[in-house]
């Protein structure tokens, strides 16, 4: 009893422990009204390909323009979307976001197809009417099903996960690509990998950023190495995200990355600089003066 008297108390006088309680709440009351008055958006940070270094695709990534607390990252908001139940909303928001802008894309860019990959929480990934809500997105904007990547994590391919791996089954069969996200850190269940819908693993970033910024003596290498020799026995692409030098880029390029992602190639940003960078590299297949040596 004592006990918890002490732990009470500690709690009501820690101000940081109090400040973080009250932003939570505070988030989770005014984030409905968010979405209402369009102050969550959506920036896109370009994934590039390995080979010839052009643009492959974007990332969805959700912000919030807060009136008060100004620009709050996803990690600020999406837990509380998570916890509280308005995670389909945030969620619906975004797919609907990027798949607009992919129409538009598609439209201005003809010659140059995007990637779309646009992150799936785990409650999402569990809810069965996903796959048509997703169909009506791709005909409304008459999107190409392979041109939408969702990304998922480990956990929601767990076997436990029975719905979940029923929707990414039907969202496959649409054409939908599966990509892991943060692959390595979850509870991947390799045995598992064979039988699932995915396409492509996604390598957490703390493998490929290693924080002296020295990937190639570092045991991450052997690591990167492994899983992109597992994704090549199971037929699936190899996305290294957190790519912040050229250095850290020869090196995944070696170990056999399809895609790179990460500040060195562009910061999460406006669809407006997308669309500007779209203009001025010229379509698949003809950018040959764009390739790096
Ligand atoms: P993620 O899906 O792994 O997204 C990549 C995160 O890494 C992004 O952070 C991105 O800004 C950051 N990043 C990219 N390149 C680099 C780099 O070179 N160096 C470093 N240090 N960081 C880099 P962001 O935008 O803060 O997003 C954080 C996480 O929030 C995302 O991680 C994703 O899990 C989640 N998230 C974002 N948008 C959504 C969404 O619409 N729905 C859901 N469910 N989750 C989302
Ligand atoms: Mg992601
Ligand atoms: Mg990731
Ligand atoms: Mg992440």
């Amino acid at each position: 009893q004592a006990k918890s008297a002490g732990r009470d108390r500690y709690r009501r006088f820690d101000p940081d422990l109090h400040a973080r309680q009250l932003a939570r709440h505070e988030i989770a009351r005014a984030l409905p009204q968010a979405l209402e008055r369009g102050e969550l958006f959506v920036e896109y940070q370009p994934m590039v390909r390995a080979d010839d270094g052009e643009l492959h695709g974007v990332e969805a990534l959700a912000r919030w323009r807060h009136p008060q607390h100004g620009l709050l990252g996803p990690a600020q908001f999406i837990p509380v979307a998570e916890e509280h139940g308005m995670i389909d909303k945030v969620g619906m928001f975004v797919l609907r976001t990027a798949c607009a802008q992919a129409g538009t894309w598609k439209a201005r860019h003809p010659n140059h197809p995007l990637v779309m990959s646009v992150n799936l929480a785990p409650a999402q990934a569990d809810d069965p009417a996903l796959p048509v809500l997703v169909a009506g997105l791709l005909a409304q904007h008459g999107i190409d099903p392979a041109m939408l990547q969702l990304e998922v994590t480990e956990s929601s391919m767990m076997p436990a996960a029975g719905q979940a791996v029923e929707t990414l089954r039907a969202l496959a069969r649409l054409g939908v690509r599966i990509a892991i996200d943060d692959f390595g850190t979850g509870y991947a269940n390799l045995t598992n990998l064979r039988s699932l819908p995915v396409h492509h693993l996604k390598l957490a970033r703390q493998f490929v950023t290693p924080p002296d910024d020295e990937l190639a003596e570092r045991v991450d290498c052997v690591l990167i190495a492994t899983v992109v020799r597992l994704a090549r026995s199971l037929g699936l692409g190899v996305i290294a995200e957190g790519v912040e030098s050229q250095a850290q880029a020869r090196i995944l390029r070696r170990l056999g990355c399809d895609v790179f992602q990460g500040y060195v190639y562009g910061k999460p940003q406006s669809p407006e600089a997308i669309d500007a960078r779209l203009s001025t590299t010229s379509g698949r297949g003809t950018g040959k003066e764009s390739r790096q040596p």
